[in-house]
């Protein structure tokens, strides 16, 4: 591989594989590639360990709860491995039941706790008497601008980290807050899901650029036409939200 070669690991897919998430893989893959970046994309499925010493830039995806505690149990055998690897600043793209995992727990509406990886300080909760929190959403990002997209969760998650950014409409952590998300370290913690990177580009720029850094790579993502996106992005904001289909 070349000098400008990164690394992305898309962990569990076959399990964490609501919404879409492939398709997030291919807008970062692409985005790196447009850029003149070779990149390596390595699947780890179920059965194989993680080896975060290799990459650059970790994608969790969303999952039922059936799935997402399976995962859990899995990462929780590696847990000092990707604790130290994200303490050393390995960025991590973590959607919806991806992004509670990295919490203290993710209590199911049964009661039962699943323990999460504790990697950063937060507890997510699903009650049975709470409805999900299902639909069109927007948040502004001082880092990405407007990011729109859908959600769905049972969960409520709370934390003191700083948030991805503030909900403009739908629901975000917990439906009060007022917040969506989270960043801490080099972690992009959303419940925002389908496809994330497709509709907000300069979402995944942002997070390309601390993989890159992470890599020790220059940073050359010049821009690139995203016009298409942009009016595509504009136009979700500019309608009654709530009529969208996601
Ligand atoms: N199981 C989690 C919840 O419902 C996450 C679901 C998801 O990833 N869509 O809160």
């Amino acid at each position: 591989m070349s000098r400008k070669a990164l690394c992305i690991a898309h962990l569990f897919p076959d399990l964490l594989n609501l919404y879409a998430d492939r398709g997030n893989i291919a807008v970062l893959k692409h985005r790196l590639a447009w850029r003149g970046y070779d990149v390596d994309i390595v699947r780890v499925t179920h059965g194989e360990t993680p080896d975060f010493s290799r990459y650059h830039l970790v994608l969790l995806g969303g999952g039922s709860d059936r799935e997402q505690a399976l995962v859990a149990e899995k990462l929780r055998g590696c847990r000092q491995a990707f604790r130290s690897a994200v303490e050393d600043g390995l960025p991590v793209l973590a959607i919806c039941g991806g992004y509670q995992l990295l919490g203290e727990y993710y209590q199911l509406p049964t009661g039962e706790k699943v323990p999460g990886l504790h990697l950063v300080d937060m507890v997510t909760e699903a009650t049975p008497d709470a409805p999900r929190l299902i639909g069109n959403i927007a948040v502004w990002s001082e880092e990405a601008g407007v990011i729109v997209g859908f959600e769905n969760h049972g969960g409520r998650t709370r934390h003191n980290h700083r948030p991805l950014g503030r909900v403009l409409h739908g629901h975000g952590n917990d439906g009060l807050s007022g917040h969506e998300g989270l960043r801490h370290l080099n972690i992009w913690g959303t419940y925002i899901h389908g496809p994330l990177l497709p509709k907000n580009p300069a979402l995944a720029d942002a997070v390309l650029r601390d993989a890159l850094a992470y890599a020790h790579l220059p940073d050359d993502l010049e821009p690139l036409d995203d016009a298409l996106e942009r009016e595509a992005r504009a136009a979700f904001v500019a309608l009654r939200m709530e009529e969208v289909a996601p």
